[in-house]
This record gives structure tokens, sequence and C-alpha cells, in this order.
């Protein structure tokens, strides 16, 4: 199936083409046809599906772009409110339809103006309240959405939102759409919404088959450094770590900076602001690592994260998904590894069966395994790197005194020092224990269903050569202290912070 199905508006379509997106997602092609046939609808799907589209299309394409605010979209945070007005810019531009971002902690003078303007406004709760209720504003939009309805309800928002409705014309097209489905969400839908249709995406189409799935057995107090050594290991470009609580996220901020990475917390007691740059520096590069809660990390949308660990598993499948579909998004590939004590690998087994796919469980690489694969990159790194001035001076100078191949050596053990591995040589637990472990935990189940089928996880795709099964206290090896300076660049935790304001989208940890 492809978007020109739709039949959408010319000025849509093509924006559709310019964005390059080619076949629609199951919750496009679902709902998207509904929408236009005018009804109102519930729609259910994981994030990173394409749910702003899905609603955002259809509904541009019959709108009249008249000057009057024909759509409402209703967000839960400011951060989700500026993402889905982008997009759906992106998509209106073309057709005269302007869109306007309101939310709560600005002035109101400007907001309003550019309501005046707009053909779609993206709000957020709180502020819409405000204006609507103040009689700031008065709107009459034909299509209303409410976005991630999941979380604004679990952000408290119910009361906002039923009061909001009693403002908005009775004649309309309400849409609903969301990650979860739980109760609360049903009636409100049966309160708003009129003989809506629904669209559900089932699990199975529910996980991103371009996520590879791993985890990882450690001990408890080896937690930390398997992260260390998973990191240096696989080098993501760009990486979340998922903890459970806030004090948690803190105190991996403060090691994973001293270790000489470049990283940065999000949880909610950051302010508004706070969070925004360090999102815009995670996006630009500038941090390469992003340690989050679950509650922060909600509908963050970075295109490029190769990697998602989550240093403890989550509590719940439903946050296993959404972490993990933090990458892997618009089509790229992508890499979940989790952490896991021998104790929570009954939770890597029910989570499996909930989501419906397999992990992988693999062993942590050793120093030497970490350190011929940077041998690998610095080759790779050398070959491409340009010759400067500054160092054909520096090389004529050192051959007063020493022979080129001597001086190439020196250059080189001075790298590889620099680029050395620490931390003791091997960390968590061998594949042989794993596998003895899983049975025992599935044994101890009871018959709790499908208990032994650990064909599956044996042999997993462990390339790397020649089954290491390697046991625990085994080889130990000398195992080094020492600082790792590898990583240069040290010290830019300024993202942080305490500053408790909007303890709204706080990161609470633990959701039961
Ligand atoms: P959700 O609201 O379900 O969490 P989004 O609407 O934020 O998901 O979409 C996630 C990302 O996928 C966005 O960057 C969006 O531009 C992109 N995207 C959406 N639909 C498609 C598509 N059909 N093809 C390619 N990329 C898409
Ligand atoms: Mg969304």
């Amino acid at each position: 199936m492809k978007f020109t199905d739709f039949n959408l508006k010319d000025t849509i379509q093509q924006a559709v083409t310019d964005a390059g997106f080619t076949e629609p997602s199951p919750v496009q092609k679902d709902a998207i046809p509904l929408v236009l046939e005018g009804h109102d609808l519930v729609a259910q799907a994981q994030t990173g599906t394409g749910k702003t589209a899905a609603f955002g299309l259809p509904i541009m394409s019959m709108m009249k772009a008249d000057g009057s605010v024909e759509g409402l979209v209703i967000v839960p945070t400011r951060e989700l409110a500026m993402q889905v007005s982008d997009e759906l810019f992106r998509f209106g531009a073309k057709s005269g339809l302007k869109t306007a971002t309101v939310y709560g902690g600005t002035p109101y003078g400007r907001q309003i103006d550019r309501i005046k303007q707009a053909s779609i406004v993206v709000a957020t709760p709180g502020r819409l309240q405000d204006l609507l209720m103040s009689g700031k504003i008065k709107i009459n939009p034909s299509f209303v959405v409410l976005d991630e309805a999941d979380e604004m309800l679990d952000m408290g928002f119910l009361d906002e939102i039923k009061n909001i409705f009693t403002f908005l014309p009775k004649e309309r097209q309400t849409l609903l759409f969301s990650a979860t489905m739980p109760n609360s969400i049903r009636k409100l839908a049966e309160q708003i919404l009129k003989s809506p249709k629904t669209v559900s995406i089932t699990k199975s189409e529910k996980t991103n088959t371009k996520i590879t799935q791993l985890y990882y057995v450690v001990q408890e107090r080896e937690r930390d450094d398997a992260l260390v050594r998973l990191i240096d290991y696989k080098n993501p470009k760009k990486c979340i770590i998922f903890c459970r609580m806030k004090k948690e996220v803190d105190r991996l901020v403060a090691h994973m900076t001293a270790q000489g990475f470049k990283v940065s917390g999000l949880h909610g007691d950051m302010e508004q602001k706070q969070r925004e740059v360090t999102i815009r520096a995670f996006k630009s590069g500038g941090i390469d690592i992003f340690i989050a809660t679950d509650v922060a990390a909600r509908g963050l949308d970075v295109n490029d994260v190769t990697h998602v660990f989550n240093y403890h598993i989550p509590f719940d499948s439903e946050s296993y998904v959404h972490r993990i579909g933090r990458t892997g998004r618009a089509g790229k590939s992508g890499e979940a590894i989790t952490l896991v004590s021998p104790n929570e690998l009954r939770t890597i087994k029910r989570i499996e069966k909930d989501v419906g796919t397999k992990m992988t469980t693999q062993v942590i690489p050793t120093r030497m395994e970490v350190q011929n694969n940077r041998s690998d990159e610095l080759i790779a790194k050398i070959a491409e790197t340009k010759v400067t001035d500054k160092a054909v001076e520096l090389v004529k100078t050192l051959q007063h005194d020493l022979d080129i191949v001597t001086i190439a050596h020196l250059l080189a053990s001075m790298i590889q020092s620099e680029n050395s591995v620490k931390g003791k040589d091997t960390i968590g637990l061998g594949l042989e224990e794993i596998e003895l472990l899983i049975e025992r935990a599935m044994q101890n189940r009871g018959n709790g269903g499908g208990g032994r089928n650990r064909g599956g996880y044996r042999g997993g795709n462990r390339n790397g050569g020649g089954g290491r099964n390697r046991s625990r206290n085994g080889s130990g090896g000398g195992s080094g202290g020492g600082n790792r300076n590898s990583r240069s660049g040290g010290g830019d935790r300024n993202g942080r912070s305490g500053g408790g304001r909007d303890s709204r989208n706080g990161g609470q940890g633990s959701r039961g």
C-alpha cells in the first residue's frame, strides 16, 4: 500500500513525498481512511509508529485553510506540543496551514496572536484550559485530537480535558490516540467520542523487528562495570540508558561522567528550559549518552539513537516496549541491551512472552575483545586521518634522534595506551551458567507455562567464534585500575540539575 492510495489533497501528498515517507505504517493504514470518512476514532499503537501523521495527514487534507482554527490537538507535555507542531507544520505548510503551539510557562500574548493566525492549535491541557476559561481565545475546531491520551491521564489531566471539551463545538470529529488503552481511557472515550471506530495495532506488529534485543546476566554489583564495558564495546553513536529511579539517574550520571563519557541525565525534576537544552544537545550530538527514567523519556523523538540500555529491566512489558522503541526509529535498525541479575531472569521470560519476541543472551566481552575491536577502529581511523603541517614538523624533530620505525611504534603505543580498556577482564555470567539459571528459574515456577524451551536461547547469535563458556572466577586476569582518559572531552555534565519546578512529568521511577 502507498500513501497515494489514500487520495489525500495534492499539497498534503506532496509534503508526504517530500518527507520521504513511502510506506504508511500499520496505524496509518488503518486510521487514515477512517478519519477521511469522517468517523470518530480511538487508535492504539506503540510509540514511534507514526501516530502524528495518522491523524495529521487526513485532518489536514480535509481543512479549508480559511484562516480559522480548524484543528485542535491536545498533548500532554510542552515537548510533545513542539514535536507534534513541527511535524504538522511540515505536512501543512504547502497547504497554507499554520500551526500554533500553546503551553504553560510562557507569556500569553504571543501565543494568542499565533492562535489567531493558525489553522491548527497544538496545546497542553493546562494552558489551553486557562485560555478558554478566561475567554482569551474562542475556537471552533471541526477536528479535535487527544494525542498520547494515556500519558495525559497518567499526569492527572482528566479534569482539565473534560472541562476543555465543554468549550468545544458539539459538531466535531474527535480522535483519540494512545500507546496503551487502560479502562480510564475507554471511559473518557465514551464521554467525548461519538460511535467511534477503533484501530488497535496488535502485539506482533507492535514490536519493531529492526531492533536487536540482547540481554546480559550480571551480579548486582557488576552493573556499572558491565555498562561501561558494553558501551566501550558497542561504541554507540547515540544511546539512552534507562533507570528506574531518579536517584539512580543522578548516580549514574556522576559515575559515567567520571569515566569520561559525555552524558546527561533526564528526569522530571529538571526545569523545562534545561530539559529542552539537554534534548537539543542530545539531538545535535553534543551529548552522546542520555540517562533517563521512563517517564522523563516519554515521547522523546530522536531518530538516530543506535542503542538503548536498560540498566535495570523495567517492571512491566509496556515500559520495556516503550523503552526499546527509542531506537530503531524511522526505519533505522537499533539494538536494545538489558542488564539483568540472576533473579531477574524470570522477568525476562515474562516480558518475552508478553511482547512475543525472543531476546538473545550474550556474554559480556572481555577486555581483550574490546581492545581488539578498538584496534580495528584505530587502524581505520589512522588510515583516514589527514596529515597536518604541525605533524610533519613534529616528525622531523623526532627524526633527529630516532629512526622512523621507532617513532611509529612510540606514537602507536601512545594512542594505544590512551585507548586501553579498563576494568576487570571478565564481567557477568557465562553462557552455560545462564542457561542453567534459566532452566532453574523456569522449573521453580511450577509448571507456569512454557516450561523449558531453552533451545531458543541456546546458541543465540553469539558470533565471535569458538564457544567461550567461561565460568565466573575463571581467568580473572590482572585487572587494571587506572583512569580511563581515553575519551577525552570529560566533564560536560551541564544538562542535569535539580530545580524541582515541574514535578508533573516527574521521573518517579517505580510504576508498579
Ligand atoms: P508516535 O506518535 O506513534 O510515537 P511519531 O508520529 O512521533 O510516532 O513518528 C515517529 C517518527 O517516525 C517521526 O520521526 C515520523 O516523522 C516518522 N514517520 C512516521 N510515519 C512514517 C512513515 N510512514 N514512514 C517513515 N517515517 C515515518
Ligand atoms: Mg505521538
